[in-house]
Formats: structure tokens, C-alpha cells, sequence
């Protein structure tokens, strides 16, 4: 009889253990309902301003035939401006949704820091070849091993750095790009600026998916308010980390990142410092 008990009494505590664990995944469930509902809420809110700007400019167009060319014009730009900006928003929220999701196909390989750094800065080149960037120094500590890091990712993360330091920096100012060794496992990036800096309270929330300081319809710089959630994942993805360090506004910021190194690699490329 109290062997008969004893089994009762297990397979009751088993199956209250399975109700505590049912319990626990109900309000997880429910937690990632409410972020996802958040986020579609968010979403629809960012896409539909540069939206409703659209269609005012060509019900305007379509409605005023005699419209002084001008006005055609700025109603024209403006609708195309908007238009740019939710395409980038679309492109960004995809790739944000398909690195959270594991939907990302990783192809790590042996890099040289110097290389992607190299790359970064001619794609941004490229891209703002019409505003003049501030001055940007590299400095790549000698005989740093290689990386181990999927490349395209690497120089993903490089040039959304180097593009904010670009975007909230006076062209007076200077950006640096440095490496170094942490610890023997990885290699630390520093993107640093002397641009308008981050308040302290705001270091860890600048990652938040868009997150813009002056919100996304006062803002000149354009840009989601995606790409430091984007290059959050891509480290992560690696086994890196990124963080945020400034003094408060006005004292320049530093974006961190950390990748780690391939065994018993030197970097064959040695150390230089370069000024553009
Ligand atoms: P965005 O596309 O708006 O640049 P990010 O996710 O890259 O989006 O950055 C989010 C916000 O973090 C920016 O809008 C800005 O307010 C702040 N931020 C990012 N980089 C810097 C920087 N180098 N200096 C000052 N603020 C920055």
C-alpha cells in the first residue's frame, strides 16, 4: 500500500510540474504575442507617414493641373524621398526579422580586419559621394590575428557604424577606426567620433528597433532607427558583443564590437594608420 502511495504521489507531482511548466509557457507565449503585436503596431505606424506624404503629394499633383512647375517639383521629391524611405524600412525590417528568426545563412571565414575595413569605407565612399564625410583615421594594431566572422555581415556592422559616425558628426569633426586585441579570444572594433554624442541613459536603448534620438519625422539624417538592432544581431550571431560608450551630448561617441579570433592566426597585412 505505501509502495502504491508513493507512485500516486510521484505521478501527482510529476503532472503539478507539468501544469508549472504549462503555466510558464502560456505567459512566455503570451509575452511574445505582445511584442509581436508591439512591433506590427510600430511597423504599420513607420510606414504609414511616409505613406500618407505620398499620397497628399499626388492627390495634389493629380487635382491641380495648373500647379506652378516649382511646386511640382518639391511635391515630386517629396513623394520620391518617401518613397526611398519606405523601401529601406521594408529592406531593413526583413533582414531585422530574418536574422531574429535564425532564417540567416552564416558563412564564416578567416578575415583580415584591415580588408573589411577597406571595403566598408569604399561602399560609404560610393554612397556619399555627394556630402563630404568628416576626416576618418584607421588604426589597426600590428600583427592582429585573423577574424572568424561571415564577411559580408563583418563589413555590414563596419559601414552602419562608420555611416552613423559619418551622419551625427560635424565634417569639422574626426571619426577613428580602431582594432585591438581583447584577451585571447577576440579582437575589439572601435568606431569612435567627436559628433554629437549619446546621453548616458540612452547607451543601451540607441539599440532598440527605431529608436531615433529626434524621432523618425523631425530627422534630416534619414535612416530606419533599425540599423543598430541589425548590427546588434549580426555580433551576436558570431559570439561578439556590441556596446555604446559616450560621455553625453556634445563629447563624440564610441561604438564597440568584439569578434573572435582565428587560432593561432597572425594578420599578415602589419599595423598602419592611415588619414583620409
Ligand atoms: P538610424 O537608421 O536612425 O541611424 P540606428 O539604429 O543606426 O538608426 O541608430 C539609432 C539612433 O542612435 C540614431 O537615430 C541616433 O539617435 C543614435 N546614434 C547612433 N549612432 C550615433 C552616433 N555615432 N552618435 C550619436 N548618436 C547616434
Amino acid at each position: 500500500l505505501v509502495e502504491a502511495i508513493a507512485t500516486q504521489m510521484g505521478a501527482a507531482l510529476i503532472q503539478a510540474e507539468a501544469y508549472a511548466n504549462l503555466e510558464e509557457l502560456n505567459q512566455q507565449l503570451e509575452a511574445l504575442d505582445r511584442t509581436r503585436s508591439n512591433l506590427i503596431a510600430i511597423t504599420g505606424h513607420e510606414l504609414r507617414t511616409p505613406l500618407s506624404t505620398i499620397q497628399v503629394c499626388l492627390e495634389s499633383l493629380a487635382s491641380e493641373p495648373d500647379m506652378p512647375l516649382e511646386l511640382q517639383q518639391v511635391m515630386l521629391s517629396t513623394a520620391l524621398s518617401d518613397s526611398e524611405r519606405m523601401r529601406k524600412l521594408v529592406q531593413d525590417f526583413l533582414t531585422l526579422s530574418n536574422l531574429e528568426s535564425g532564417r540567416v545563412e552564416w558563412h564564416p571565414e578567416s578575415l583580415t580586419l584591415q580588408e573589411c575595413v577597406d571595403l566598408a569605407l569604399s561602399r560609404l565612399r560610393t554612397r556619399s559621394a555627394a556630402d563630404k564625410p568628416p576626416k576618418i583615421k584607421t588604426q589597426i594594431s600590428q600583427n592582429l590575428p585573423l577574424v572568424r566572422a561571415d564577411g559580408d555581415w563583418l563589413v555590414e556592422v563596419l559601414a552602419k557604424l562608420i555611416d552613423n559616425a559619418c551622419k551625427f558628426t560635424p565634417q569639422k569633426g574626426e571619426i577613428s577606426i580602431k582594432a585591438t586585441r581583447n584577451g585571447n579570444q577576440m579582437v575589439e572594433v572601435t568606431v569612435a567620433d567627436t559628433g554629437r554624442g549619446i546621453e548616458p541613459n540612452r547607451l543601451e536603448i540607441v539599440f532598440d528597433r527605431f529608436y531615433q534620438e529626434e524621432g523618425a519625422l523631425r530627422r534630416t539624417t534619414g535612416g530606419t532607427g533599425l540599423g543598430l538592432a541589425i548590427c546588434r544581431q549580426i555580433v551576436n550571431g558570431w559570439g561578439g558583443e556590441i556596446w555604446a560608450e559616450s560621455t553625453g551630448k556634445d563629447q563624440g561617441s564610441q561604438f564597440h564590437f568584439t569578434i573572435p579570433v582565428v587560432e593561432n592566426s597572425q594578420e599578415k597585412s602589419r599595423g598602419q594608420v592611415v588619414t583620409e
